[in-house]
């Protein structure tokens, strides 16, 4: 274990000094973990933490950094699978109360319109914002149930449509507790990924850069790709989305269909009839479902054709890897 009772108060006490008075209500220990993922699995955070100002995210980076304390950033938890062992660490929570949205007019160019999102920011609630303002941009991202922040780092996208199509700028504070802005070049986007995964680093805040369009046009392509998604996609089960990412030159849940796996369970955990790319909780799933699950579809896929899928979903926690 690493991070005992003594090590949260003196982190709490460490943070304070630093001068965020973290409430009692923002601080908790053994937060489950199954309460904030989309999948509703995941044990519990020894210490859980939701800020609400960008100051206080720098100095609990800061802290957890002094102190040599894991911590791992969460968003909306719609990308994760947290060990049912839960998390021997921090938990920052960058959601509800760090979620302001604001908008900027572009002085050189008429058309264009800035759009500043808190990291913990729904896509919906930007995507509806920019909607209202007749902004369009975002569209693609109405009915993917990230965080901006989240979206950023992971390149979210759909449709033939991702963030870095969108994204030109981002606040971030590094490893090491310093703030630093990313500018459209620096993000090393690639399919389902940013410079982030590489390197770490926190997205605070996201500059979008929008433009003037027909609101009629955007909300009827919204609709369009929300029929799409709820005619297509398991909306109906927790889940984290696709499970795998696309393969080159294939569809990951097109191969999964055709070695015959929709339906293949493994406690709760199922790949799911209607879009075989998701697997899905039926009820009662555990993080260790899921890991077995989709270590079956890997090999059985593998097998029949001879192609290696990568998961898109991030494991986190003990007993798994990936600490980010
Ligand atoms: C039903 C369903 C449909 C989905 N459809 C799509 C889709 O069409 N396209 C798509 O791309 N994804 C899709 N997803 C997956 C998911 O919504 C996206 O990956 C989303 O961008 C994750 O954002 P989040 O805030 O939930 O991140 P989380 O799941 O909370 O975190 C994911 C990763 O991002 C990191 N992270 C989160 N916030 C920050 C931050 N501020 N700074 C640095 N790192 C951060 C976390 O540490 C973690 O490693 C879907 C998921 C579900 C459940």
């Amino acid at each position: 274990m690493i991070m005992d009772e003594k090590m949260i108060q003196e982190y709490r006490k460490s943070v304070c000094d630093a001068g965020f008075w973290v409430l009692d209500e923002q601080f908790k220990t053994d937060e489950m973990m199954n309460r904030h993922t989309s999948f509703r699995v995941g044990g519990p955070a020894k210490l859980y933490i939701e800020p609400s100002e960008l100051r206080e995210v720098i100095i609990l980076v800061q802290m957890a950094e002094k102190l040599k304390i894991p911590y791992f950033i969460l968003g909306n938890g719609s990308n994760l699978v947290i060990s049912d062992e839960g998390y021997d660490g921090l938990v920052i929570r960058l959601g509800e109360r760090f979620s302001s949205i604001w908008t900027e007019e572009d002085p050189e160019d008429k058309d264009a319109v800035y759009m500043h999102a808190y990291a913990g920011a729904l896509l919906a609630k930007v995507s509806s914002a920019a909607t209202r303002q007749s902004l369009s941009g975002m569209e693609f991202a109405s009915g993917i149930p990230g965080s901006i922040g989240g979206a950023v780092f992971m390149n979210a996208g759909a449709y033939n449509h991702d963030m870095s199509e969108v994204v030109d700028s981002a606040l971030c504070v590094s490893a090491s507790g310093e703030t630093y802005t990313v500018t459209r070049d620096e993000f090393d986007f690639g399919y389902r990924c940013s410079r982030f995964m590489k390197e770490g680093g926190i997205v605070l805040t996201v500059v979008l850069k929008l433009h003037r369009g027909d609101k009629d046009k955007i909300t009827a392509q919204i609709k369009e790709y929300t029929e799409k998604r709820t005619k297509s996609q398991p909306l109906n089960y927790p889940s984290a989305g696709s499970m795998f990412k696309r393969p080159e030159g294939y569809y990951a849940g097109t191969l999964i269909d055709q070695t015959g796996l929709k339906g293949l369970t493994v406690g709760g955990a199922q790949v799911s009839e209607k879009h075989a790319g998701f697997v899905i909780n039926i009820g009662g799933a555990t993080a260790a479902d899921i890991d077995e699950l989709t270590k079956k579809v890997r090999e059985a896929v593998k097998e029949k054709h001879g192609v290696t899928l990568e998961r898109e979903v991030r494991f986190i926690g003990i007993g798994y890897t990936q600490d980010r």
